[in-house]
């Protein structure tokens, strides 16, 4: 691309992923999740070109570029440059003060992995566009602008959890946040001798998104059931298990596994924090297994290798507990790992990985860090 020659930025903003301790497809049922993120990162520079319009975008990852014009945002054919093209367009619906801008993007967060590189790179670029221009944006606004765009340029009805922990985190913490009023609490959370461990399956499967739109509308679905009887209940964030018995017969028996999921998960997130508080590590391990469970039975957005992972890691005593991380069907799995016994866990897992499904394993540790930063150039 033509302004890959002499680009000089004047701006450079690292734009983390992330990982959720517990309380996975809590967020779009307005309830609690418990992420943060982690060192791995998109890294962006940018400069204004002096164009009112014209706009570059190059990713170094897919060795790939396009250009947007101010005056004609539209949606691409290419999926990656909806990311881009999504977030122009919110910031554009909010203000008249973008210009033309070019912008390189590289990254070492593996993309579909569950790790969220699609909201560090669509809050990566509003952080870098609010400086760039000096829109004005608070934080809580570009994560909701960014959450839009994967809406509607996308097509994945998510909740607001990737952007918020991409984000807002805080290194050495993990967030509380209530999905509903968006109140959060930075909590510490102190593993030692544990340690966090990613194991990336390299399963991304494609049905994910759509997939997850569905669970949304199955969880839409149990709600109008339970409001028939509970007109206080908005989301399933208000149900309970006692409402949910005695509207048991109403309820599809999918909606039904659904739902129970969702109530259960949002419980587990309570019972987390009460753990974090007290370093009941034992418990936290649990926690991360019944989650699991729940994940692939009741949910169902496991897939065979991360149920493989986790199953596998149950028969290692220094593994406290271990679920898969993120929307689903594939990515990681997130393993409390003794830190004495991380490279055998590792070493065997990945044997075992290989032998079952031909695939070398990814593994790697990952620490609570930062949300999105910047410096100038
Ligand atoms: P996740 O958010 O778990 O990584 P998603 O499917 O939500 O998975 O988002 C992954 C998508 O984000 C990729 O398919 C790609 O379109 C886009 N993406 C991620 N990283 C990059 C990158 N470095 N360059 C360009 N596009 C990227
Ligand atoms: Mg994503």
């Amino acid at each position: 691309m033509h302004f890959l020659e002499n680009f000089e930025p004047e701006l450079t903003v690292e734009s983390p992923g992330r990982i959720n301790l517990i309380g996975e497809h809590t967020d779009y049922n307005m309830g609690y999740v418990l992420p943060t993120a982690i060192e791995k990162k998109i890294i962006f520079k940018f400069r204004r070109n002096n164009s009112p319009n014209i706009c570059g975008v190059y990713s170094e990852t897919y060795d790939t570029g396009f250009e947007v014009d101010l005056n004609n945002i539209a949606q691409s054919e290419v999926e990656w440059e909806n990311y881009i093209l999504g977030v122009v367009n919110e910031i554009s619906k909010r203000t008249d003060k973008l210009r033309g801008f070019d912008c390189t993007l590289q990254s070492d967060l593996p993309a579909g992995s569950g790790l969220s590189s699609s909201a560090a790179l669509e809050c990566g670029l509003a952080y870098g566009l609010n400086e760039l221009f000096d829109l004005g944006f608070t934080k809580m606004e570009m994560v909701k602008l960014s959450q839009a765009a994967e809406h509607t340029f996308v097509g994945t009805q998510c909740g607001i959890m990737d952007q918020f922990a991409s984000v807002m985190s805080e290194e050495g913490h993990v967030l509380l946040l209530d999905c509903r009023s968006l109140d959060y609490r930075p909590i510490p959370i102190n593993f030692h001798p544990y340690k966090l461990i990613l194991l990336n399956t390299k399963v991304s499967h494609n049905l994910a998104s759509s997939e997850y739109n569905t669970r949304k509308k199955e969880c839409e679905e149990g709600v109008a059931i339970i409001k028939q009887d509970f007109p206080e209940v908005n989301s399933l964030r208000d149900a309970t298990f006692e409402m949910m018995e005695s509207v048991k017969g109403q309820m599809p028996e999918i909606v039904y596994k659904r739902c129970s999921f969702i109530i259960a998960e949002n419980k587990r997130v309570k019972k987390m924090t009460r753990a974090l508080a007290v370093d009941n590590l034992e418990l936290v391990g649990e926690l991360l297994y019944e989650a699991h469970d729940g994940i692939s039975k009741l949910y169902e957005v496991s897939c065979p290798e991360s149920d493989f992972l986790v199953e596998f890691s149950k028969s290692n005593p220094k593994v406290l507990g271990a679920r898969q991380t993120g929307g689903g069907f594939g990515g990681c799995t997130l393993n409390i790992v003794h830190e004495n016994a991380v490279e055998e866990f590792i070493v065997s897992a990945a044997k075992a990985y290989l032998e079952k499904f031909g695939i070398e394993l990814e593994p790697f540790e990952v620490r609570p860090s930062k949300g999105t930063s910047f410096s100038k150039n």
